[in-house]
């Protein structure tokens, strides 16, 4: 059987994430549905490998998904997009309550202690946001390229915030 999910952190994987994905953007365009698209990236991760260690990198990797999934509803997909980044999607989420929620999982990564008493470790995020229907998505290849680019800006900004173009 296929795996369907991430075997670090236990939340779905690219493959499966994607599929969902595809089903969604279908159900939103027949059925005239609003859907959002977050892609989240850990901000200057190699820094935290190379300072901790790999393993203490993993466990960040863990401990952040498990933020992103305390943070959505059942009908929400949280899923393991690449190395370091993370995407979720809203089904019948409109673009303010998609900033709204990102906004407030980039203030509680930005507050959370990932190491422990003895040893604090911070790390932030940054979040690239894309919503159908919306200017210039006309299939689901735009709503995943405008969150990518989203999430470009949220960088060269300067980090640790939430972007949509
Ligand atoms: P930026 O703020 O621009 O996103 O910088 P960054 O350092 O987060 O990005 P970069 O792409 O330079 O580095 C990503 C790092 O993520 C490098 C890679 O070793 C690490 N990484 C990817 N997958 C894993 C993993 O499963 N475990 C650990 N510990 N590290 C991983
Ligand atoms: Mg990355
Ligand atoms: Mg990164």
């Amino acid at each position: 059987m296929l795996a369907i999910t991430d075997s670090l952190t236990g939340i779905y994987n690219h493959g499966f994430l994607y599929e969902c994905l595809c089903k969604e953007y279908a159900r939103a365009e027949r059925y005239k549905l609003p859907l959002s698209f977050l892609m989240l990236d850990i901000d200057y991760f190699k820094k935290i490998n190379d300072v901790y260690g790999h393993p203490q990198g993993d466990t960040v990797l863990y401990k952040l998904s498990q933020i992103f999934k305390n943070n959505i509803r059942v009908c929400d997909t949280l899923g393991r997009y690449g190395g370091e980044e993370f995407s979720i999607i809203l089904p019948e989420a409109k673009m303010e309550d998609s900033l709204n929620l990102a906004e407030r999982i980039r203030k509680e990564v930005e507050q959370y202690n990932f190491g422990d008493v003895n040893k604090v470790i911070r790390c932030t995020i940054s979040i690239g946001v894309s919503s159908y229907p919306g200017p210039g998505i006309k299939s689901l290849e735009d709503l995943i390229s405008r969150a990518d680019k989203s999430l470009y800006n949220a960088k060269a900004e300067g980090r640790n915030r939430v972007c949509i173009i």
